[in-house]
């Protein structure tokens, strides 16, 4: 069944050239349309989902990002602002994004992702997609994807090296039968380029618009590896563990 509401000439208009994309085209624009999508940090990997989900015509984003813009944000943070050191974060992204799209619409949260609030912020939308620097977020956030039965894309970057992989509940494992426990080499600051965080988000976007639309061939099942040091790409098949404490046979 299609979605509802339909297209605006202005929108047309707007989204011609992807819609010209001949296994995407107006159905699948219009699904961009009616999804919610939900990002877990809007910083670094996050800001380029929500700007490449907000340039695509999502029509809505909940987004959740606390803390004050800091000089070490603007390398890869490409939402905040010079002129907005010393302020909310979420302010900031709000007004970027809403420049790029104004029929956007933004449900905006000046708080990260915990155990307590991921299963509110999970309800709110269609699709997750998990940008958090650390590991209890990202566990909290694909706990509440697989209990609440909607997909989840994995994005995180280190140095010059990222992974992404798609989670759609039933179909695949979850990020907690690929990382049964947080890598102890994870920490919350890190050597990092903007790029990398760019062309790791941009590869998140794509896959939660295939997700939503219904095209292409998404990385439910396996893991996404590349290093741009020496511009390798990997991979590899990753199954669901029946051991798994949140998608498992006993859980
Ligand atoms: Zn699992």
């Amino acid at each position: 069944m299609l979605p509802t509401a339909q297209l605006t000439d202005e929108e047309r208009s707007i989204y011609e050239w992807q819609m010209w994309v001949p296994d995407f085209g107006e159905e699948g624009q219009r699904k961009l349309k009616n999804a919610s999508v939900m990002v877990s940090r809007v910083g670094g990997i996050g800001g380029i989902v929500a700007y490449q989900l907000a340039a695509a015509g999502v029509g809505r984003l909940v987004l959740a990002h606390g803390g004050l813009v800091k000089p070490s944000d603007l390398n890869r943070q490409l939402l905040v602002t010079h002129d907005w050191i010393g302020k909310t974060r979420i302010e900031s992204i709000r007004r970027r994004l809403l420049e790029l799209n104004p029929r956007l619409e933004i449900v905006a949260v000046d708080e990260n992702v915990n155990e307590e609030n991921a299963a509110g912020f999970v309800a709110q939308a269609d699709l997750i997609v998990a940008c958090a620097p650390l590991f209890p977020e990202r566990f909290a956030m694909n706990r509440q994807a697989i209990l609440q039965d909607k997909p989840l894309i994995e994005c995180a970057m280190y140095d010059l090296e990222a992974h992404l992989t798609t989670i759609v509940p039933g179909k695949g494992p979850c990020l907690q039968c690929i990382f049964p426990e947080a890598p102890p080499t994870w920490t919350r600051e890190f050597p990092v380029f903007g790029a990398i965080a760019g062309t790791v988000g941009c590869m998140g976007a794509m896959e939660a618009i295939k997700t939503i639309a219904g095209f292409g061939e998404t990385l439910v099942g396996r893991l996404l590896r590349f290093d741009l040091r020496d511009m390798s790409f990997r991979t590899f098949n990753v199954e669901r563990q029946t051991n798994c404490c949140i998608c498992g046979d006993k859980s």
